[in-house]
C-alpha cells in the first residue's frame, strides 16, 4: 500500500486528484486498485492520495461514482468515491472513471485558463510577497488583511496622479500637509517613505515613516522595491512603489514628501506626480523656523540649512515644478496651496463650506 501510494503520488505534485490516470492505463490502475487492501467504511478511509495535496491549484473530484450496495468496499480519492467489489460492473465503474479522468482534465484545463486570463492572481500574490518582504510585518494575516482590504480592480489610468509637497527642511512642508490632511482627509493620503533616520518624539513607525536600518534599506535597493531613493542630510530615505499604489488604490492623492533628488527621480518614472515646491520667504527664517521646531542637534540644523540654498535653488528655477508656493503666512500659503489643488483635482471643490469652516475650527483650537 505504502509504495502504491508513493508511486501515486509521484504523479500528483502538479495533478493531484485522479488526474495522474492515462486514460491508456485505466484498465490496469482499476485492477490495481481492486486488489488493494482497503479499509472498509467501519475501518475508516483509506486515503489513495489527497485530492488537496499542497502546492495543488486542482480542485478535488466532485462526482461521486457507485456501483455497488452500501457494504460495498469503498476506497476514496478525495470526494471521489469508488465503491466496488465482486459482482459489479466493472466495465461501468471504468466508464465513470474515465468520466473523471476527463472532467478533471477539463478541470486542469479551466484552472489554466482561469490563471491564463486572470493575470491579476499572480500579479497580486507577487505584490503580496514584494509587500511583505519590504515590511516584515510581524502580524502576516493583520498586514495581509490592510494589504488586500485596499486592493480593488482600479485600472492604472483610474488611478489619481499623486502630489509631490517638496521644499527644504523646516519649510512648513508637514504644517501645510497637516492642514490639508484635516480639511480634505477623505482625498489624500499620504506615501508612507522608508528611512534610515532615528524617530523624532511623537513619530509613528509606519505613519509617519517605516524607520529601518542602513542595511535593510540597502538591500530593499538592491532589490529594486523602491520608486526612488536618495541620501538626505546623511541618511536615506525612499519611496516604494507600493506606498504609492496603496493610497491610489484606496482612490486617493497620494501625497509625497520627498527632496529635489527624488523628485528629478521620481520625473523619470510613469508615476506622472503634480509637483509642488514650498520655498521660504527667506533663508534666515527658514533657519529660524528649523531652530524653533527643536528637533535637531545644532549639527544636523547646519546639515539641513547647508543643503537649502541648493534645494531652492533647484526649486524655484523655471520648469522644475508646476507651482511654487512661498510659505511667508501660513494661513495664505495654504490657501495658493489649495487654490492651486483645486486646479490639479476638481473634485476637491465639492467640499462644503460647512466642511471648510470645521477645519478651520480645528485648526484654531
Ligand atoms: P518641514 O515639514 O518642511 O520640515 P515643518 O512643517 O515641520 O517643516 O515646519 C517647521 C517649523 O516651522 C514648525 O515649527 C512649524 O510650526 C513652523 N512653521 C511652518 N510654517 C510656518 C509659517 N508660515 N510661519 C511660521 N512658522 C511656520
Ligand atoms: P525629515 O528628516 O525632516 O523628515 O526629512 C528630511 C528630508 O527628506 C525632507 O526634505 C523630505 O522631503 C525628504 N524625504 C522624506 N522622505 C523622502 C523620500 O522618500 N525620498 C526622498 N528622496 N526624500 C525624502
Amino acid at each position: 500500500m505504502a509504495s502504491t501510494a508513493s508511486s501515486l503520488e509521484d504523479g500528483i505534485s502538479s495533478s493531484p486528484g485522479m488526474g495522474y490516470l492515462r486514460e491508456s492505463s485505466l484498465e490496469s490502475q482499476l485492477e490495481t486498485l481492486s486488489l488493494l487492501p482497503l479499509k472498509t467504511e467501519e475501518d475508516g478511509e483509506e486515503r489513495i492520495h489527497a485530492a488537496s495535496g499542497s502546492g495543488s491549484n486542482t480542485p478535488p473530484l466532485t462526482s461521486t461514482v457507485s456501483t455497488a450496495s452500501s457494504s460495498s468496499t469503498r476506497c476514496s480519492s478525495g470526494s471521489g468515491i469508488i465503491l466496488g467489489n465482486s459482482g459489479q460492473s466493472k466495465k461501468s465503474v471504468l466508464d465513470m472513471l474515465h468520466n473523471n479522468v476527463v472532467s478533471m482534465d477539463n478541470g486542469k484545463a479551466a484552472n489554466a485558463h482561469y490563471i491564463n486570463t486572470h493575470p491579476e492572481v499572480r500579479a497580486a500574490l507577487q505584490d503580496f510577497l514584494s509587500a511583505v518582504l519590504l515590511e516584515k510585518p510581524e502580524d502576516v494575516y493583520a498586514f495581509a488583511r490592510i494589504h488586500f482590504s485596499q486592493r480593488g480592480k482600479v485600472p492604472k489610468d483610474k488611478l489619481l496622479r499623486p502630489l509631490v509637497i517638496c521644499g527644504p527642511s523646516g519649510v512648513g512642508k508637514g504644517t501645510l500637509m497637516n492642514m490639508l490632511f484635516e480639511e480634505f482627509g477623505g482625498y489624500f493620503g499620504f506615501s508612507v517613505s522608508h528611512t534610515t533616520r532615528a524617530p523624532r518624539p511623537g513619530e509613528v513607525h509606519g505613519v509617519h515613516y517605516n524607520f529601518t536600518s542602513k542595511k535593510v534599506m540597502a538591500e530593499a535597493i538592491d532589490e529594486g522595491r523602491f520608486l526612488e531613493f536618495a541620501e538626505v542630510h546623511t541618511n536615506l530615505y525612499g519611496t516604494s512603489l507600493e506606498a504609492v499604489r496603496k493610497v491610489q488604490r484606496a482612490g486617493k492623492v497620494c501625497v509625497l514628501d520627498i527632496d529635489v533628488q527624488g523628485v528629478m527621480k521620481i520625473k523619470q518614472t510613469d508615476v506622472n506626480p503634480h509637483l509642488v515646491f514650498v520655498a521660504p520667504p527667506s533663508v534666515e527664517q527658514l533657519e529660524a523656523r528649523l531652530r524653533g521646531r527643536a528637533t535637531e542637534s545644532a549639527e544636523a540644523i547646519e546639515t539641513r540649512l547647508s543643503a537649502a540654498r541648493a534645494e531652492i535653488e533647484y526649486g524655484t528655477a523655471e520648469g522644475h515644478f508646476e507651482h511654487v508656493v512661498v510659505n511667508d503666512e501660513l494661513e495664505n500659503a495654504y490657501a495658493e496651496l489649495k487654490a492651486t489643488l483645486i486646479g490639479y483635482y476638481p473634485h476637491l471643490a465639492t467640499t462644503t463650506v460647512e466642511e471648510e469652516e470645521g477645519a478651520r475650527e480645528r485648526r484654531k483650537r
